[in-house]
Formats: structure tokens, sequence, C-alpha cells
């Protein structure tokens, strides 16, 4: 199993490492994601607000690489302008926020893979299922009923 740094740095499906999780895009525009991956068909989308984790892992992202650059411009290069020590680090995250905000849900889809029971198509065909059911359910009762009060 390869190392899910490398496989979110490759933008690889998080399942088979193989697949790309993103659409090929070209330009300044959000990253556009895959509904299934296209090598392990294996849902990548998840419930509505599936995502919303994944800010916490953007958010570590981004910490873990400000404090790598304070290190390296503070105590490495020596640096004691507090402006030149801050404008590299501000400049950096906003470069990288389009490849953290790739990386961020690769790293969530493969802490918490979205189950395809709670995808939230088939979560609706279950629902749909249930009711077919419990509509089954009362058609015999009321044949039931029926013979009961025909005898
Ligand atoms: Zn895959």
């Amino acid at each position: 199993m390869t190392n899910i740094v490398v496989i979110a740095l490759k933008e690889k499906c998080p399942f088979c490492e193989q697949g790309d999780v993103f659409k090929k895009s070209s330009g300044l525009h959000m990253p556009e994601m895959n509904e299934h991956c296209p090598v392990c068909k294996r849902n990548l989308l998840g419930e509505p607000g599936y995502f919303f984790g994944a800010m916490y892992v953007s958010y570590g992202i981004s910490v873990a690489l400000g404090l790598m650059e304070f290190v390296l411009l503070k105590v490495v290069l020596g640096i004691k302008d507090p402006i030149a020590i801050l404008v590299p680090i501000v400049l950096s995250m906003v470069l990288i926020s389009f490849k953290n905000f790739k990386w961020s849900r690769i790293v969530w889809l493969k802490i918490f893979p979205p189950g395809e029971n709670t995808s939230f198509l088939t979560e609706e065909s279950s629902a749909n299922k249930q009711v077919q059911e419990a509509e089954k359910r009362r058609r015999i009762d009321g044949v039931i009923l029926n013979r009961r009060v025909g005898k």
C-alpha cells in the first residue's frame, strides 16, 4: 500500500491508487471531482456535506506548512524581520490553496471512505424500498383482513 502522502500528491484515488480523483482542468478555477473513480468505480463524492470535514485536513496542512516555513526562515536562515517571515508564509498558502483543496479531499476520502450505503442516491433508493415494502405489507394485511371479514 502506497503512502497516503504520495497518493495525495499524485492526486490519485485513495482506494485503487490508479484513477484520477479530479477532472483534468486548466486555468484558475475550482478543481472538479469525478463522481466515481474511473478505474475502480468507487463513489468519490459521498453524501451532501461529506467534504465538510476535509476543511480540518486542509487547515492542518496549512498550519504544518506554515510552521515548516517559519522554522526554515527564522531558525535555519536566521531572518529577524517578522514581515520578511510572514509574507512568504502567506504567499505560499495562497499559491498552494488549490493543491491543498485537492490533497485534503483525498486524505479525507482515505480516512473516512464514503460507504456505498451512505451515498445520497443509495440512501434514497433504500428509502424507496422501505416504502414499497411497507405498502406490500399493508396490502397483504388488507387481504387477510378482507378474508376474515368475508367469513
Ligand atoms: Zn479508484
